[in-house]
């Protein structure tokens, strides 16, 4: 089905078009400086979801803390998502470091060169797996996401809604079909590039970009609607009371989240699910909740926070302690400094301002 497209598709000449291009302006990142498969992967789970600029520095100081398997796979987790924290969405650093230990108690810390292996090991996905075997291991296996979507879709003048998961198979099989066997990893990352910097979702620059002459989309000027992507559900809004609850020795409450779902193993100042408590019930939810008798005091912010799925709206307070002992294990009193030994999602850490 894909090869009606591409019968006038002059793949060669785009490949060169691209490569050159690629070879002339590619971006200076600090995984591309080698082609280590541990730190193209690193790369590449921290660039999912986070802009390259915002990734640098994480990656810069994470290579000094873990420089190779072996050091992430025996650091304790806590200081890895401490070392996370502020990148978000932390089931990735828990899964890149259960798959690491994968790495060297199963494949003697060499991150595996083939697909059933790689895509085998927790948060490894197909997009991932391609990555790394493309521009690591240099195998011409497509690494598709909602990047490269984009730059295909009007490349090749793709109408496929793009939101849908089998969309994703249709451009693996294209990009299948036009890599370089020749330098997949510049392929693929040259790909990456131009949608980080020319092919961008809004108003894409069409003047410089080196593959225009091959571009269906930009021959027929609808480069602006392409790619077709249905909107997801929007998010549910959840409201919340968080608090700043201190005792007589200058400490604050602080509790640990679940061992899973959303932000698990992070610290966090007590939250109340405040629609369903009310205001009025909130001082006698907190002692049946963590055995803790407090006072609520001023409020002091508010803050939202939006996820993939729901949005925080969170409501600050401060609150007093009346009765400070629990035997709740979830819960620890601790003073302003060491709270930053602890790893906590950002927008607990943009409360800390109000300590
Ligand atoms: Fe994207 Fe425009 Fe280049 Fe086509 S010509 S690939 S739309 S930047």
């Amino acid at each position: 089905m894909t090869n009606n497209i591409l019968q006038h598709f002059n793949i060669d000449q785009f490949q060169a078009d691209l490569l050159h291009w690629y070879n002339v302006s590619k971006r200076d990142l600090p995984w591309r400086r080698e082609r280590d498969p541990y730190k193209i992967w690193v790369s590449e789970i921290m660039l999912q979801q986070t802009k390259v600029d915002t990734v640098i520095p994480y990656f810069n100081r994470f290579m000094e803390k873990y420089p190779t398997v072996y050091e992430l796979a025996k650091a304790d987790q806590q200081e890895v998502l401490k070392a996370w924290e502020g990148l978000g969405y932390y089931s990735r650093a828990r899964n890149l470091q259960n798959a690491v230990r994968e790495v060297v108690s199963e494949y003697g810390g060499v991150v595996p060169s083939n697909r059933k292996e790689l895509g085998g090991l927790k948060g490894v996905g197909p997009y991932t797996t391609g990555a790394i075997l493309s521009i690591a291991y240099n195998q011409p296996e497509p690494a598709v996401d909602g990047n490269v979507m984009r730059v295909f879709s009007r490349l090749l003048k793709i109408e496929a809604d793009i939101a849908m998961p089998r969309t994703k198979k249709l451009f693996e099989d294209y990009v299948r079909q036009v890599i370089s066997t020749e330098d997949p990893s510049s392929f693929n990352q040259a790909i990456m590039d131009l949608g980080a910097t020319i092919c961008t979702p809004k108003s894409p620059t069409c003047l410089f970009c080196p593959v225009q002459d091959h571009c269906l989309a930009f021959s027929e000027g609808i480069q602006e609607e392409l790619p077709i992507k249905t909107k997801a559900k929007k998010q549910k809004p959840i409201a919340y009371v968080a608090l700043l609850i201190k005792n007589g020795k200058d400490e604050y409450v602080i509790e640990k989240r679940g061992e899973n779902g959303l932000l698990a193993n992070l610290w966090q100042f007590p939250m109340v699910p405040i629609e369903e408590i009310g205001m009025e019930h909130l001082e006698t939810w907190v002692y049946s909740e963590y055995g803790i008798r407090i006072q609520l005091g001023e409020r002091k912010g508010k803050l939202k926070h939006v996820f993939s799925h729901i949005i925080w709206q969170l409501e600050i307070f401060e609150a007093y302690t009346l009765q400070a002992e629990t035997d709740d294990e979830r819960v620890i009193f601790i003073d302003k400094e060491a709270i930053e030994k602890y790893p906590f999602p950002v927008s607990h850490q943009k409360m800390m301002k109000y300590l």
